[in-house]
């Protein structure tokens, strides 16, 4: 069974048709990347994955758990799926350590000792564990999207996705993000990245998949998309950002 099972998603805002028919299935351990030039849909699609958005028609299947339609599981479904941000979206008001550790304790899945103890090793994973009394705004992008990440996972989440999570983020620090998100999908994480980062999804990317005008047009393994892209409009896409 597909971890995630996306049908004939269609969503509108007002008379804006953004997803106009969305079919897509992600398998248990892929990582898939979604490229597209920007105003495609691709967040759009992320946030009616992860429930922000409802959609206007078609169905989402989470880990046999239909999303569409079904309000009243909303809550118990967003936390099987993790979610990072371009604007990381820390809480400024709390520690790095209180941002992992807030929403298992206040949801009541771990006791506040047990939260710390995971949020100290998810602090260790993604290199941050100096900085656990730290506050948001003491960080760079680069650490803070670390600690979006390490939040994001203390939910124990079936699904990770990413919405352009390095966009916001210097140059330099660029790289220790997209590391640890390679550690994430060697580790078996199933993970859909919206990224502009053509290097990462032809790494790491098991499926690479380009959007456009609300369709999915193209696609299949990096190689293939990036080496022998079929459809024109992606390889005009890929040729203005490779
Ligand atoms: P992408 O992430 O590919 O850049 P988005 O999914 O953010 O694209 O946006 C697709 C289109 O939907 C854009 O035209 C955007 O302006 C529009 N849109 C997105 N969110 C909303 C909203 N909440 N209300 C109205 N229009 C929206
Ligand atoms: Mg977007």
């Amino acid at each position: 069974m597909a971890k995630v099972k996306i049908s004939n998603l269609k969503k509108s805002f007002g008379d804006l048709e953004v997803l106009k028919d969305i079919n897509l299935e992600v398998e248990e351990g892929e990582v898939i990347c979604i490229i597209g030039p920007s105003g495609s849909g691709k967040s759009t699609m992320l946030r009616c994955i992860n429930a922000l958005e409802e959609a206007t028609s078609g169905t989402i299947v989470v880990d046999g758990n239909e999303i569409t339609g079904n309000h009243a599981n909303i809550n118990l479904y967003r936390r099987n799926i993790g979610m990072v941000f371009q604007q990381f979206n820390l809480f400024p008001n709390m520690s790095v350590l209180k941002n992992i550790t807030f929403a298992p304790v206040a949801l009541k899945i771990m006791d506040k000792a047990k939260a710390e103890e995971v949020a100290q090793g998810l602090l260790k994973r993604v290199d941050m564990v100096a900085k656990a009394d730290a506050y948001p705004g003491q960080l760079s992008g680069g650490q803070q999207q670390r600690v979006a990440i390490a939040r994001a996972l203390a939910m124990n989440p079936d699904v990770m996705l990413f919405d352009e999570p390095t966009s916001a983020l210097d140059p330099e620090m660029v790289g220790e993000v997209l590391n640890v998100m390679k550690q994430l999908a060697h580790e078996g994480m199933t993970m859909v990245v919206v990224t502009h980062e053509m290097g990462f999804a032809r790494e790491v990317a098991d499926r690479v998949i380009f959007i456009d005008e609300g369709y999915i047009v193209e696609q299949g393994p990096p190689s293939e998309v990036f080496g022998n892209p079929q459809n024109e409009r992606t390889i005009n896409f890929l040729n203005m950002v490779l």
